[in-house]
Order: C-alpha cells, then structure tokens, then sequence
C-alpha cells in the first residue's frame, strides 16, 4: 500500500521523475511543482554565470574573450554557458567575415530579459544600496531624462503595488512533475552574483537569486504565509525551507511571528521591502509569459485599481514609455578600473 508520504506520486508512469543518483540530505519524495511563469524565467537567470553574461551582454559585449576578461569565468564555463543560453534562444551565434571567431548576440527573447533586469535593479537601488548612490544611473534616450523605471500596469499605467492585483488560474494552470535533481539546488553561490562590476541587480539577487527563496516569496504573494502551507505548495525538504526562511528573515524580506502556542507554530509575514519585490516578480512573470509559455500563461493578473487584466509593463518614470535595452544609456558612479572590468556605453 502506498503510504502517504508517497501518495503525490502520480499514477502516469512515463512523467515520474527518476530518483537523484546520489544520496543527499536535502532529498524530498517525487513532486508536482506549479506551472510558473517566474519560475520557469529564474532557471534561467538564477544561475549566477548565465545572469552575469547576459548583464555585460546588455552593456555591449559580444565576444568570447571580452567576456571573459569583463568576468573572470573559466573557459570551460563560459563555453558551457554560452552554449546553453543559445541553445535556449537567449543568443544567436554570428560568423564574423574573414575571421574565425563568432559572436554571441542577444536575441529579441534575450534582449526582452533588460526591463526584469530592471525592476531588479530598481530594487537594489532602493533597498540595498546602503545608503550609498547606485552604481549606475540610467539616461533615457528617448526624453533624455535621468530615468528611474517603474513596474507599471500594462492598462493604465499605474505603478503596480501586489496589495492591487487579484490573480486568477490562466489556460497554462497546471502541475508538472518536479525536475529531479532540483530539489538539491543550492543557495551557496549567491556571493559568485557579485564579480565584476558593482550592480544593484547583483545585489538583489544575492537575496533572491537561490530559486528556492524566489518560490517562498512567490508563495507569500499568493496569501501562504504560514511554514506548513508553504512547505505543502512547495513540496520543499524542511531543512532546504527552514534554511531559506531564515536567510529571508535575515535579508529583511520576511518578518516572522508566532501565531500559535505548544506546539508553537510561526507565520512569514512580507516587510515593505518584501512586498516591494512585487515589481520585479511581475515583470519575470511577464517575461515566462511571453517566451516560456506557449501562448499560455499559467497565471492571469487583474488590476484592482483600474479594474483590468494587465501584464506588468516596465515604463520610464519621466515619460511613461516602455523601456528598451537600445534606448536606455549609463552613468557611471564608480570607476571601472578598480574592479578590471569593462566600463558599459557611457553618456558622456
Ligand atoms: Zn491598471
Ligand atoms: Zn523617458
């Protein structure tokens, strides 16, 4: 008789995931995970050396060597990497005429990747910058302003706050059996976001980058604030939530609070900062949406305040335009020498 910690596993035989080779701790039974939008976008960029080559792809780099030298990543990897991110449709590979070498261009998937790099930066800026000026500043060529973007509703333009936005299940709504291996992933290489230049999208990411924390956020977005829901939605081990929670805490994006007694239990409870992740979520979200999920999203958005279904649109604060990554220019607020890394196309 199947006992119930094995009674998720599904009766289809051919979708159930194969068991990790190795033993590890951080093992749970087969899963279904949600179909997501924002998670499907976060296997992508939570890797650190994926994220920081498409980041110097926005500031102009194209070859090889050059990023190489911009980041300092083994060979090996950087071929590896490159060759995933074009397999995935993130680059497209050109043949220089009359030279060997080829270079690796962002397609307009990939390219479509700068308004949730954004959103993330824009968050950096906010929360994590220590009170320093950010590192980059963003001109919009377009108006020709210092631009500071917003997450906006695709509808009526307003900033989007999560307390406005009632979701529904879309024509993607689902379950899917759980990658095997995942539940393995760790959070350890957050500091690898950090190499090269300082970036405030780095920086957020540190916090959020480990796919398993993004997930507990999502979950506290969808209402889930309490450890045993969320451990139920997640299917997660309880050391690998355990372990995230705390690091949430820690971070400032979860405050967490007693709400039973013997046995005691706590809930997780979003702070300002928290909440203010809504921004870049939503423009993930957008993003799976538009190139990961075949036409259907798993997630429908309604925006309370102007009463329509929206996706999150990422526009310039001055003149409310979306922005693009060949419309958006940079000043520097450091100087890229002392960290031997490329500086990006400046203004001045
Ligand atoms: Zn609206
Ligand atoms: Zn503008």
């Amino acid at each position: 008789m199947p006992s119930a910690a094995t009674a998720r596993v599904p009766k289809a035989r051919p979708a159930k995931p194969l068991k990790p080779v190795t033993a590890k701790k951080e093992t749970a039974a087969p899963r279904r995970e949600r179909n997501c939008s924002v998670a499907r976008t976060l296997d992508i960029v939570s890797d650190a050396w994926a994220f920081l080559i498409i980041r110097e792809a926005f500031f102009g780099t194209q070859t090889f060597e050059t990023f190489r030298s911009a980041l300092g990543i083994p060979r090996a990897t950087l071929t590896d990497r490159l060759r995933k991110l074009t397999q995935l449709a993130i680059f497209r590979q050109v043949a220089i005429a009359g030279s060997q070498r080829k270079e690796y261009r962002l397609t307009r998937m990939g390219f479509d990747l700068y308004p949730s790099f954004i959103a993330l930066m824009q968050f950096g800026d906010g929360w994590l910058a220590d009170g320093k000026k950010p590192p980059l500043t963003l001109v919009h060529v377009n108006c020709g302003c210092e631009s500071h973007p917003l997450v906006a509703c695709s509808h009526c333009g307003e900033r989007i706050n999560a307390r406005d936005v009632k979701f529904r299940d879309g024509p993607g709504a689902g379950r899917h059996p759980a990658k095997v291996g995942r539940n393995t992933r760790r959070a350890s290489d957050g500091n690898r976001f950090t190499l090269g230049r300082p970036s405030s999208v780095s920086r957020a990411l540190q916090i959020i980058g480990d796919k398993w924390s993004f997930m507990v956020v999502r979950e506290a977005f969808f209402g889930n604030r309490r450890y045993d829901r969320i451990q139920t939605e997640l299917a997660i081990a309880p050391n690998i939530l355990t372990d995230r929670l705390s690091r949430l805490v820690a971070n400032g994006i979860f405050v967490r609070r007693l709400y039973q007694r013997s046995p005691d239990r706590y809930e997780y409870l979003l702070t300002d900062m928290g909440r203010d992740l809504y921004g870049p979520f939503v423009a993930m979200l957008r993003w799976g949406d538009r190139w990961l999920s075949a036409g259907k999203p798993p997630l429908l958005l309604e925006h309370v305040t102007c009463g329509h279904d929206f996706h999150a649109s990422v526009i310039c604060d001055q003149c409310k335009q979306p922005i693009s990554a060949a419309e958006m220019r940079y000043k520097l607020t450091y100087d890229p020498k002392a960290f031997g890394a490329l500086g990006p196309r400046s203004v001045s």
